[in-house]
């Protein structure tokens, strides 16, 4: 299997503790709560992602192993009301750092939670993507929570609102990770970009 397995590697509080910056990496995004750690884990088929949501690691990198050059990259979730506004600060220089240095990053899967897509943060991250040509593949997630025909016409309308982004790809699919609905159509743009 594609993913199966992954192990952890390391948590990064700053660029340089990345791992080195070979091979392919795939870095996940998403709003908290957003259903990131449960899109990871139920492609990876382990618990890796409860590591992330350890005390004193929800602002780290978190670095998984797929094999000796592929990797998964579990940002830190982003919009949490109850982090202090300093952290909020270092956050986003760090994560900058990483966005914009980080060679092996191939692409970014951006989770939001189907019923509120698109926040500002979501923008603003899909704005960056777009300026440095990396592509995007959208996870739709908790999709089990709508009927099938009000998740259809979400994902509809999402398009529609990313045919604002000329300069890279940017792709979007229904999720659910409860039912494990989607996981082929994911597996598909990983494996693509990942040289699987
Ligand atoms: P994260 O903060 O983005 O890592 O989000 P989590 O993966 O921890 O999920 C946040 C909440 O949404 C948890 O209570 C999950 O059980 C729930 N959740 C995540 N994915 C799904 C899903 O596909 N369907 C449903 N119904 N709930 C989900």
């Amino acid at each position: 299997g594609l993913c199966q397995k992954a192990t952890f590697l390391i948590s990064a509080a700053k660029v340089e503790q990345c791992p080195d910056d070979i091979g392919y990496e795939v870095a996940f995004a998403g709003r908290s709560n957003a259903g990131k750690s449960s899109a990871i884990n139920v492609l990876t088929r382990a618990n890796l992602a409860r590591t992330s949501k350890t005390p004193g690691r929800t602002q780290l990198i978190n670095f998984f192993a797929l094999d000796n050059e592929r990797r998964f990259v579990d940002l830190p979730g982003y919009g949490y009301a109850k982090v202090p506004l300093p952290l909020k600060e270092h956050w986003k220089k760090h994560l900058d750092a990483y966005l914009s240095t980080r060679k092996s990053l191939v692409g970014i899967f951006l989770m939001m939670d189907i019923r509120h897509p698109l926040t500002d943060f979501d923008k603003v991250l899909l704005e960056w993507a777009d300026t440095s040509n990396l592509p995007v593949h959208i996870l739709l997630t908790k999709a089990d929570k709508l009927t099938f025909g009000v998740a259809k016409n979400t994902l509809l309308k999402v398009q529609q609102q990313l045919n604002s982004y000329h300069n890279t790809t940017i792709s979007v699919q229904l999720f659910s990770a409860v039912k494990r609905d989607g996981l082929t159509d994911a597996y598909s743009i990983l494996r693509q970009w990942l040289h699987f």
